[in-house]
């Protein structure tokens, strides 16, 4: 459920990189269980904003409040109630999957059920594998997992599903949304527009570092369609993507 709660409040943020803005005086909120989408160019400011949202950048001016806790003054309280997805070369590779989870606890000092995390994002068979012998998908959920483990009220995805099959995207959807109905927040950035319009609530669309437009996909649609806007070809009821589904199926290949 979506609640009028401000999880997060980015005020006026701005980050220079010497003399390049990369985020240039943003601010928005994002509510107590919403799933919140950045979308924009390469290049827009994203994963900058992204990362000082997540504590591991420092902002040049500006402020990010998260749950009430400032991401500059109280950076371990915020790292407390977070998840964040890490880069896949953050995992020792010749670990198993129940072994990294128990790892990851251990750094968050609390007691966790790997087989629990395992099973919420489809991976309980694969507990014994070691990392680096898991397919691209396998990999991406195993990535989500880790940002659970500590149970956070937010979690922060950056690119989920880049370089995954239909089958493989459509699982993570599936478990992004679960992560939220268990009641966390999610913040993600993405390149996928169908992406973005069947998984967020909301999105704010970032370019040259602005927010230029922030709103549910669904206002944003009919907003451009109030202004006349018409496709040039006229849409068929199926796309490419349903044909591959209809042909391959819904399963997922690398069980
Ligand atoms: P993409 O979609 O390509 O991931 P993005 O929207 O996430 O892009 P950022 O990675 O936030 O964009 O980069 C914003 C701008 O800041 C880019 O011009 C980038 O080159 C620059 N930038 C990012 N990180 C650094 C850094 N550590 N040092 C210098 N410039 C940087």
């Amino acid at each position: 459920m979506i609640s009028q709660k401000k999880i997060i409040e980015v005020k006026n943020l701005v980050k220079k990189y010497d003399d390049l803005t990369a985020v240039n005086d943003i601010s928005f909120d994002v509510y107590e269980g919403e799933i919140f989408g950045l979308l924009g160019p390469n290049g827009a400011g994203k994963t900058t904003t992204l990362e000082i949202m997540e504590t591991l950048r420092e902002q040049t001016s500006g402020e990010v409040l998260v749950d009430g806790l400032s991401v500059t003054t109280q950076k371990n309280q915020v790292k407390k109630i977070i998840g964040v997805q890490l880069q896949q070369s953050g995992f020792y590779p010749n670990l198993t999957l129940f072994e990294l989870i128990k790892l990851f606890a251990g750094l968050y000092n609390i007691e966790t059920d790997a087989m629990e995390v395992l099973e919420l994002v489809g991976l309980k068979e694969k507990a014994k594998a070691i990392y680096k012998t898991l397919s691209g998908g396998q990999k991406q959920r195993f990535a989500v997992a880790t940002t659970i483990i500590n149970k956070p009220k937010i979690v922060f995805l950056d690119e989920p599903t880049t370089g995954l099959d239909p089958q493989a995207r459509r699982n993570l959807w599936e478990l992004i949304q679960n992560i939220r109905d268990t009641g966390s927040t999610v913040v993600l950035t993405t390149h996928y527009m169908d992406e973005a319009e069947k998984l967020c609530d909301r999105v704010g669309i970032v370019d040259s570092g602005k927010i230029i437009q922030l709103d549910t996909p669904g206002n944003l649609i009919d907003n451009l369609l109030a202004k006349g806007f018409t496709r040039e070809e006229k849409l068929k009821h199926a796309s490419l993507e349903d044909v591959f589904i209809h042909l391959t199926g819904k399963d997922l290949r690398d069980e």
